[in-house]
């Protein structure tokens, strides 16, 4: 034999890999065709079902302590829920032993149902455990929302829940919505979509409160002119930061000088949509008289110059960075040439 059998072996893992240079493959193969020991060496190292097994058990493995773990966490749930419902029972078996007087079991009910969700809930869940927390607890708040006002025999339900709803919204909406998105596909859109569900809830709340008391024309035509100032610039928020195409120093810069505006027009926007009903208040940038300075004692005037300055500094730094952004996307294209 030309070559010892060191080097072959050596030269063996190449060989199997097919990455060997074709001398070497010829090399090779003309020794395993006269050596036993090489030989059998290179069928060994193709045989890679010793390798699967061991990935195969080892899943099994996995999956076996997953399925442990589960039902444990199972029986934890069901044995909590099985406390919960310890209450629950007494109270229906007296609401039966009164004849059906005690209106207050449903509260008892709906105040277990609340508790049973946030924590039974993330025990029996096998995924998106906090999603289906936020979920059956906003649902059982509202039943016991429900169950409190008919028993008070309130009409507050609207106004409660729809508030309570928006209050959760604002906070876990995204946790909700995010895993939700990505099963339909709309991840892209999952900030549009949060916003979107906040801005109803928060129409039905405005709805609510004007049914509750009995809001007129002016209550009603205050109530979303104002909300609806304030939407569009969340809304236009989300538009140029999740749609908007150029980079995010521009962006940034775009919604900090919008914002300095929004800001400081507010007044005399709201004045101008608010004046055909009488609840203008005068005090937008109508009143600016720089020569009076900061501290002026009328309130018109000092109002009017702050408004003055919060757009000016906020116009100036959104479009230094509006400046900045240009440059760097410009930088950009041309290291891309
Ligand atoms: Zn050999």
């Amino acid at each position: 034999m030309k070559y010892d059998c060191d080097v072959i072996q050596d030269l063996l893992p190449l060989y199997q890999d097919k990455i060997c240079s074709d001398k070497s493959r010829a090399i090779i193969e003309e020794h395993i065709s006269e050596c036993v020991v090489c030989q059998k060496m290179a069928v060994q190292m193709g045989d890679n079902t010793v390798e699967e097994k061991l990935i195969k058990e080892k899943n099994n493995v996995i999956q076996e302590h997953q399925k442990l773990v589960n039902r444990k966490t199972t029986t934890i749930g069901m044995t909590m829920a099985g406390i919960l419902m310890i209450p629950v029972l007494v109270c229906l078996i007296c609401n039966l032993a009164i004849g059906h007087a005690l209106d207050w079991f449903f509260i008892v009910l709906t105040a277990m149902m609340l508790a049973a969700s946030l924590i039974v809930v993330p025990f029996i869940t096998a995924a998106k455990r906090l999603m289906w927390v936020i979920v059956t607890a906003t649902v059982s708040l509202v039943l016991l929302l429900l169950t409190c006002c008919i028993y008070t025999h309130g009409r507050w339900f609207f106004v409660a829940s729809s508030g309570s709803v928006l209050g959760i919204s604002v906070f876990f909406a995204p946790f909700v919505i995010a895993p939700l998105s990505r099963e339909t596909k709309l991840q892209r859109h999952r900030a549009a979509l949060t916003v979107l569900w906040d801005t109803i809830w928060l129409y039905l709340l405005l709805a609510a409160c004007g049914v509750y008391i009995h809001g007129d024309v002016r209550y009603w035509y205050m109530a979303m002119t104002i909300s609806t100032y304030i939407v569009v610039l969340v809304w236009i928020y989300v538009l140029i930061i999740d749609y908007g195409k150029r980079n995010g120093q521009i962006k940034a810069g775009i919604l900090v000088a919008l914002s300095g505006i929004w800001f400081g027009a507010a007044n005399d926007v709201l004045n101008f949509f608010l004046a055909p009903v009488g609840e203008a208040d005068g005090h937008g940038l109508g009143g600016l008289d720089l020569s009076r300075g900061f501290w002026a004692d009328d309130i018109t005037v000092l109002n009017a110059n702050w408004l003055f300055v919060i757009i000016v500094v906020s116009v100036c730094v959104g479009g230094l960075m509006i400046c900045s952004g240009i440059v760097k996307e410009k930088r950009e294209h041309e290291i891309e040439k």
